[in-house]
């Protein structure tokens, strides 16, 4: 029991204590908690499709088409011709939907 509450290493992303119960995942930073290491695996993602979509016009309006079309799509499904500022919403949150759906599949 003592010795699974050993430490044995400190995490490189929030620099707390890994616990030997806990385990370590080893990545180029060093160490980290497995929770921590998804954490900067999804922000480093994310800062390479963001410079990605800084540096590349077309990239650029590539997304901005997309989600401008689920928006337009979304917005052809729904049968009433005047649309609620609740349909609107509801429009809205499916098309982010749509998007996130095409983007991951
Ligand atoms: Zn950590």
């Amino acid at each position: 029991m003592k010795d699974k509450n050993r430490v044995i290493s400190t995490c490189a992303h929030c620099e707390d204590p890994i616990y030997k119960f806990q385990g370590a995942q080893s990545t180029p930073k060093g160490p980290m908690h497995h929770s921590c290491a998804s954490l900067t695996d999804v922000s480093d993602a994310v800062g390479v499709l963001s410079a990605a979509l800084k540096e590349d016009e077309g990239l650029w309006e590539s997304y901005k088409a997309n989600i401008a079309m689920s928006f337009v799509d979304e917005c052809a499904r729904f049968p009433a011709k005047y649309k609620s500022k609740a349909a609107i919403h509801g429009i809205a949150n499916t098309a982010a939907e749509n998007f996130l759906i095409l983007l991951t599949r």
